[in-house]
Parts: structure tokens; sequence; C-alpha cells
């Protein structure tokens, strides 16, 4: 077992306490909220625990203020909490120091990123980028993009009958034009884990760079970028316990150092006269304008509620509530899993026969069973999998396996309604 407290970390979390049911035209609770809450969307956004909120409330209460401009004193307090909380997420993910840390909005900016900043000024007409079929459209779309105003090619690697990476298809696409690998490190429809430490050598062997998602890893497993040796790396607050409107980009310092900047404006310069501008340090040169200074501060909490948990507790935690999530959907004939049986993410994408996912999951949540349905941001894997849409039940540190069976019990409900 995962030795983690789910009851005491279930109190940390007042939303997994609310009622469901009500009128949902109006946000909050409501006279109509009748039903448990069931929360099995976390592979879409995490709660947020008691002490992130305490954290930013904090900032906001106390010493709010704009930063690295300010002499006077609030405004020196903000400064350092906003420039520490780039120095914790360096520490979480074994970068090395605060200038490898970039803040963005969230995964999908830090994939534009660099795109306009690399990929607009080093991608070459001829050049490839190889990526494959089961990216997230923030990656998938990003890469396309580019490559279509650059006059480069993207590949793309596919997937086995299992959900994993072909990998000798990945070595088959890899050759010495291309310029950027890039790859999902769990990915958010299949649950599977990709070998980013073989593909980012894969990537370097050509001379190749490598851009590693990390958006469903970073909150489930411990990561380590120096160990991937990957060139970037991407994430984002809000998965991980954090707040919205928060992510972070990855970039091994001398990459960056290299680059030009994405947006322009204050903070992000050194100095600017009338004929031209020269740039801040590395991270701030990335950081125009007023950043997200209160969810740095809540991304630091977040990061502190991880590690007080232990990474390692909650990947073991994700597997126990994954393969016990996988084992009931499978002991029905009629329901089709997605993505690998063992070695994967805490989520479970699946089909009930014969039910659309949309009709399954608004079924779901008269039960008070929060998934997701769609296509979860990669329609050209829903296009491989030949199906239009799935259901995706993904799990945290505060879901139980009691959580699970009612999910079993509400697909049950849809089976005999639509039977
Ligand atoms: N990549 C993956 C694998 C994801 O799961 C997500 C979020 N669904 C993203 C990228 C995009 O994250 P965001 O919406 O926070 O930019």
């Amino acid at each position: 077992v995962s030795g983690l407290d789910v009851e005491a970390i279930r109190e940390d979390f007042p939303i997994l306490d609310r009622k469901i049911g009500g009128d949902v035209t109006v946000p909050g609770p409501d006279e109509g909220d009748d039903k448990p809450l069931y929360y099995l969307d976390n592979a879409a956004t995490s709660h947020t625990p008691r002490q992130v909120v305490e954290a930013m409330t904090e900032y906001y209460y106390e010493y709010n203020s704009n930063v690295h401009r300010g002499i006077h004193s609030l405004s020196q307090e903000a400064s350092v909490a906003y420039e520490q909380a780039h120095d914790r997420v360096a520490e979480f993910i074994g970068a090395d120091g605060r200038e490898e840390i970039v803040f963005t909005k969230n995964t999908t900016e830090a994939f534009n990123l660099l795109a306009y900043t690399w990929g607009l000024t080093e991608l070459e007409p001829g050049q490839n980028v190889v990526t494959t079929q089961m990216e997230h459209h923030a990656s998938l779309v990003t890469w396309q993009q580019l490559c279509e105003k650059q006059g480069a090619e993207v590949r793309y690697v596919e997937i086995d009958d299992d959900g994993r990476l072909d990998m000798d298809d990945f070595r088959a696409k890899v050759d010495d034009d291309t310029a950027m690998v890039s790859a999902v490190h769990v990915s958010n429809t299949l649950g599977t884990v990709n070998p980013v430490t073989e593909i980012t050598e894969i990537a370097h062997e050509h001379g190749a760079l490598s851009f590693i998602d990390g958006a469903q890893a970073v909150p489930t497993r411990p990561v380590d970028v120096a160990e991937i040796d990957a060139d970037f790396y991407a994430f984002s607050g809000h998965k991980m316990l954090g707040p919205t409107g928060i992510g972070v980009l990855y970039g091994k310092r001398d990459l960056l150092e290299d680059l030009p900047p994405f947006l322009v404006g204050g903070s992000m310069i050194r100095r600017v006269e009338f004929e031209g501008a020269t740039w801040e340090d590395l991270p701030w040169k990335f950081e125009a304008g007023t950043p997200p200074i209160a969810e740095a501060i809540g991304l630091t909490a977040a990061i502190d509620y991880l590690e007080d948990v232990g990474m390692e507790a909650i990947e073991r935690r994700e597997w126990e509530l994954a393969s016990y999530a996988y084992e009931r959907l499978n002991e029905f004939d009629d329901i089709e899993i997605y993505g690998p049986e063992t070695d994967r993410g805490g989520l479970v994408s699946f089909n009930l026969e014969g039910v659309h996912a949309h009709d399954l999951s608004s079924i779901l949540d008269d039960h008070g069973v929060a998934v997701r349905a769609g296509d979860h941001c990669t329609q050209p894997l829903h296009d491989v999998l030949d199906v239009p849409a799935s259901t995706r039940a993904s799990f945290y540190l505060y879901n139980t396996t009691d959580e699970i069976d009612e999910l079993i019990e509400a697909v049950d409900t849809a089976r005999q309604l639509f039977a």
C-alpha cells in the first residue's frame, strides 16, 4: 500500500465535501444540491488544499505588491517570494537553479513560447520535428503550425495496440534533419508512461533537442529533468494542487540564454533607448509584464504539500487507484479500455458499447461522479483509436477505491438505461 493517510489528506480539501446536483448556471452550492461529489477528473484539473489558498490569501492580505520594481518593503517581500518560487520549482524537478525556470500561464504557453522563440529563429525548411500520435493539442498543434510556417515537416511516431510508443518507429523517424523531438511524459488519454530518457537520448544522437510535456507527470511522480537530460520540459500548476494561471517552462540554461525573448515589454528589459533595447538575465527575459505573483506563491505551497506527502507515495497511490479502476472496468465485456494494462499513470479512458461518452458522462454526473468525456485534447489519437470520444476517470492523492466503486455502479445504471 502507498502509505498515504487519505482521510487526513481529504480534510485539507474542503471542496470534496461539496454536494452537487442543483442549479449549475449559478456558480457554487445551492439548495438543489443533494448528491455527494466523486471527483475523478484530476487530469483536467486538481483541487486546491487549504494550505495553497492560505498562502495566496496571506500574500493578498499581508504583502500584495508588484515585484522587481519597488524599493518599498512590501515590494521587496513580494519579490523575494516570487523569486524563491523559481528556486522551489527548480529544486522540485532537479533543475540547475532559477535561471532555468520560466513561469508561463500554463503548459500550452510553454509550448508556444518555444515555438515563437526557438522555432521561428532556428527551425529551417527541410528540417523536421518528430513527435507522437498521443500528443495533447498543446504540443501537436504548436508543432504543426510552426512546421507549416517554417516549411518543415512534422512526423508522428505510431503507437502499438497496447497504446505504447513504437520505439522502432521512433528510431526510424528521427534522422539528421530532425531539429526537435517532442513527446508527452504521461499520456493524458492513454495513461502510457513514455521512456522519456531514451527518447531524449535518440534526439541527442542526431543532434536534435528534446521537449517533454510533463503536464500529467510532474503532479503524479518524481521527475528529475537532469536525469532525463531533457532540453525543455513543461507543466501546469493547476494539475498539481496549485492555482490556475501559472505554468512552467524548464529549459537548459545555455539554450535559454541563446533564445530571443517571446513577449516583450516591462520587466524583461535591462535598458531601453529609442534605438533599441537589451534584455534582462534569465529567467526574467522571458517574463514580460506583471507576472503571476500570487500564483507563484500558491505553486510554492502546492510543492510543499506534495513533498510533505512524498512523490514516491503519490506515484504508488496513483498506480493503486489506476490498477483498481482498470480491473473493475475490465470485468465487463461491453467496456473497451484504452492504453496499457501495466505501467500506467493514474487515469483510465474507456467506452461503454453503444453509449456515447457524452451521454455516459452525463449519467455519471447524475450520480455525482465527475469524469471527463470527449477527446481530451487528443483528437488525432482518437482517430487512431477509431472512436470519436472516450470517457476518462483520473485520480489523485485524495481519491479512494470507494469512489471508483461509485463510478462502476453509475456505469451500470447507464448500461441498464441504454440496454
Ligand atoms: N499536455 C498534457 C499532457 C495535458 O494533459 C494538458 C492538460 N490537459 C496540457 C498539455 C495542457 O495544459 P494546460 O491546459 O494547463 O495548458
